[in-house]
């Protein structure tokens, strides 16, 4: 399957000042990344620790690699180390060990936690009360070796772009509500929402970050 040049082009060119550009690569190959690449694009989004490693050992260093999956406590070390952003943090244990092993190769590493919008229960991600307790928790200023850079979140699996529409907006509120919980180690500058279906959406409501990958990469064989 080719890349589609294109399509890439004018999603560049629509995002412009609005929000950056992550493709994503998953089950895509090393090849199809290169051809992005060589176009200038360095934010690439894996969501499978195994193949991020992978490719990441076969690609260019400056590339900047953005974990966008569900990530596991016990994998966590082996994305550290060379992971730009982390986008699905959803729990203060797994903030722990970020910090943990982070500290361990002397980096700060940026995350995003994820907050559950969507009607669909198998989403993972914090609520509202959820994010109150986290950012109550005194805890959460000794992490010195994360950095939490914002709110990621998915919208409902539907067509109903009204729906996305208030889901998104309500991510906003959430991320409008906590940035002045900013600190030495909360910055609230990221919003990552869209996806290839509904990131038009997303960019009226708001959004500094897009994740698109079927756009450019086209279909997948498997879908997550
Ligand atoms: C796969 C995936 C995307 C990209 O989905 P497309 O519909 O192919 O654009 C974005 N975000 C997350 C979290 C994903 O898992």
């Amino acid at each position: 399957m080719a890349v589609n040049i294109t399509a890439y082009k004018s999603i560049i060119e629509e995002l412009k000042d609005k929000a950056t550009l992550i493709a994503v690569s998953k089950t895509k190959t090393v090849s199809d990344i290169k051809e992005l690449y060589k176009l200038g694009q360095k934010d690439f989004g894996e969501n499978y620790v195994q193949e991020l490693i992978e490719k990441q050992s076969q690609l260019p260093e400056d590339i900047q690699w953005h974990f966008i999956g569900h990530l596991q406590s016990n994998k966590v070390k082996f994305v550290v180390p060379f992971v730009y952003l982390i986008h699905g943090v959803d729990s203060f244990k797994l903030l722990k060990e970020i910090n943990k092993q982070a500290q361990k190769v002397n980096k700060v590493v940026n995350c995003l936690l994820q907050v559950h919008i969507a009607q669909e229960e198998t989403k993972f991600g914090f609520n509202q009360e959820e994010l109150d307790i986290l950012f109550a928790n005194k805890e959460l200023k000794d992490l010195h070796n994360i950095k939490i850079m914002g709110l990621m979140g998915m919208a409902s699996f539907t067509n109903d772009l009204q729906k996305i529409g208030e889901e998104f907006a309500q991510l906003k509120r959430l991320f409008d509500q906590f940035r002045p919980f900013a600190n030495h180690n909360a910055e609230f500058t990221t919003l990552s929402m869209g996806m290839s279906s509904d990131y038009k959406t997303a960019i009226e409501e708001g959004s500094t970050m897009v994740r698109i990958g079927s756009l450019l990469f086209g279909a997948r064989t498997y879908q997550d």
